[in-house]
């Protein structure tokens, strides 16, 4: 079969052969100049302190807003960016656009955390720590005020190093959780190791919890185990009412989840701060 034999050219047959393949390809070619051009946007989801009822603090979650498909959500860019040193530029990107809206809440009197999801490559970058120093003098952040979050995955696809960068976060008071907790390896050994100060349960033992004793068992399990290590816990993908009170009635320390909100921009994100005050 030959494209020609049409009157196309191979290139014109390509996209409608394979559409996925098409859209990463041009996610990719695309995506330097999206960072470039403030394409991307945060959305930010509130923590949610079950002892006080008070947002403490929020995720920053990035998205893209794309010319051709519209508001795309991070599984369908950050997997592949995360391939590549692109990462690099798009977690500085979102770093500063955090930052930035974080100055700009402490003048409205909005007191909140902001947590920073982390790749592989991040912790194994040299000239990571350096930035972030840098963001936190030109936006006047204290390190008490900032979060990482990183999976397990990442952290062991290169133990050594991500320890050593994890000590420069601990050295400077920048608190590190311990995102998608036991859907890796879960290796006790290196928690232990580890300077990490949140637990983050999955939002895969989360969701069912009331229906499912296992999951009800592992959550109990994994609360009892981070405040043991001095660890606090938070729990993922609370949808509802009976789900919060079921994980208060187990000591966890903060809850996230549509039940509070999804992720929304900065406006409505600091209209939710004031009303749970
Ligand atoms: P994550 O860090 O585990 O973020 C939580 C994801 O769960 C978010 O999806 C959030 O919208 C969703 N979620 C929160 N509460 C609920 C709930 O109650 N129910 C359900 N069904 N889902 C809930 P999102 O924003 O699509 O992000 C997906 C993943 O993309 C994140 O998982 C994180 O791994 C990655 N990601 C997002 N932003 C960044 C970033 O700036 N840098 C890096 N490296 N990764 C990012
Ligand atoms: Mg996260
Ligand atoms: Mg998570
Ligand atoms: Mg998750």
């Amino acid at each position: 079969y030959h494209a020609k034999n049409e009157g196309r050219s191979i290139c014109e047959y390509t996209p409608s052969l394979d559409a996925d393949t098409n859209q990463r390809f041009v996610i990719m070619s695309e995506m330097a100049e999206a960072i470039r051009n403030d394409e991307l946007v945060l959305h930010y989801q509130p923590k949610y302190e079950l002892k006080t009822g008070k947002i403490i603090g929020c995720e920053a979650l990035v998205r893209w807003q794309h010319k051709q498909y519209g508001l795309l959500p991070p599984a369908k860019f950050i997997p592949l960016v995360e391939l590549t040193q692109l990462i690099r530029p798009l977690t500085y990107w979102v770093m500063k656009t955090a930052m930035a809206q974080m100055q700009q809440w402490k003048r409205e009197g909005i007191l909140i955390n902001v947590a920073i999801n982390l790749s592989t490559r991040n912790l194994t970058d040299e000239d990571f720590i350096g930035q972030v120093d840098s963001l936190m003098q030109e936006f006047e952040i204290e390190a008490s005020e900032i979060e990482f979050e990183v999976t397990e995955t990442a952290l062991m696809s290169n133990l050594d190093q991500a320890m050593q960068q994890l000590n420069e976060f601990n050295l400077r008071g920048i608190h590190c959780s311990l995102d998608d907790y036991g859907t890796g390896y879960s290796s006790l050994s290196y928690i232990k190791k580890l300077p990490l100060d949140v637990l983050k349960i999955d939002r895969s033992f989360i969701s069912q919890m009331l229906e499912d004793k296992e999951d009800r068992i592992i959550a109990q399990s994994t609360i009892d185990l981070a405040h043991s290590l001095g660890m606090k816990v938070i729990a993922e993908g609370v949808e509802d009412e009976n789900t919060l009170r079921e994980l208060a009635a187990q000591g966890c320390d903060y809850i996230q989840g549509y039940h509070i909100s999804e992720p929304v921009d900065a406006e409505s994100l600091a209209k939710l701060y004031w009303e749970h005050r």
